[in-house]
């Protein structure tokens, strides 16, 4: 399968008094289109940072991040906006869900900043409700929701802009463990079933096995990928 996510040399760097914090140091990772990757680590680790530079909302100090084969670095920021639009999907751990709209309106939101037309949109939007199991909830709000619902909702609003990359970020720390790992199985199947490259931060190690690979991070480093036996 084609590399869909590259980092080639990242370092991030904050400022932090009178020195820097080096919040990536030196990252490479390659992740592949169908690709499962878990990434573990500490808290204050940079496995935020790591998706938020692959997810190009925050630039990095010095390295490459190559989405699809664009280096996102190269662009202008209102070309990697376009870049984000068309190539990422990303899943915070917190829905962020608009309160005042339907399940299947969140999607079709989504979808008109891409300049798609209403109809196709909700055509779409019905379809990804379907596959994260939400079909007889696309008229409910997110307060008719349970929190597992709300970010089966999240992932299928992630999955509207057929993402080559998909960051999600501690998708479960909200849940018990049974909804935990319904999450998890879910981001398995969309990974396989859409061909996604798909990065998962987690704590719950557990969940490790249902995936590829995993890395770790420390201290902004990150581990060689070990692969997990099929
Ligand atoms: P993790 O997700 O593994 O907990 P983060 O990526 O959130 O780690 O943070 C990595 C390091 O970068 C931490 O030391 C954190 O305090 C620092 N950091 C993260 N975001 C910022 C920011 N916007 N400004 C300054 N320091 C930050
Ligand atoms: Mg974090």
């Amino acid at each position: 399968m084609p590399t869909a996510l590259n980092l080639v040399n990242v370092t991030l760097e904050y400022p932090d008094g009178d020195s820097t914090l080096k919040a990536l140091d030196n990252v490479n990772l390659k992740v592949d289109a169908g690709q499962f990757l878990s990434l573990v680590g500490p808290s204050g680790s940079g496995k935020s940072s790591l998706l938020a530079v692959a997810a190009t909302l925050v630039r990095p100090t010095s390295g490459l991040v190559i989405i699809d084969g664009a280096d996102a670095t190269a662009l202008k920021p209102a070309q990697s906006d376009v870049l984000r639009r068309e190539s990422v999907g990303i899943v915070f751990q917190q829905p962020n869900l608009l309160a005042s709209l339907t399940a299947v309106e969140q999607l079709i939101i989504s979808d008109h900043l891409r300049g798609k037309s209403l109809k196709t949109a909700k055509g779409k939007a019905l379809e990804l409700l379907d596959v994260v199991g939400l079909s007889t909830s696309a008229n409910k709000r997110p307060h008719q929701l349970s929190g597992g619902q709300r970010q089966r909702v999240n992932i299928a609003r992630a999955l509207m802009g057929d993402p080559k990359v998909l960051l999600v970020d501690e998708p479960t720390a909200a849940l018990d463990h049974e909804r935990s790992e319904t999450i998890v199985c879910l981001l398995r199947k969309v990974t396989d079933d859409f061909t996604v490259a798909t990065i998962m931060v987690t704590h719950d190690t557990e969940f490790v096995p249902i995936t590829d690979a995993v890395a770790t991070m420390r201290d902004g480093k990150l581990s060689a990928m070990e692969r997990i036996p099929a």
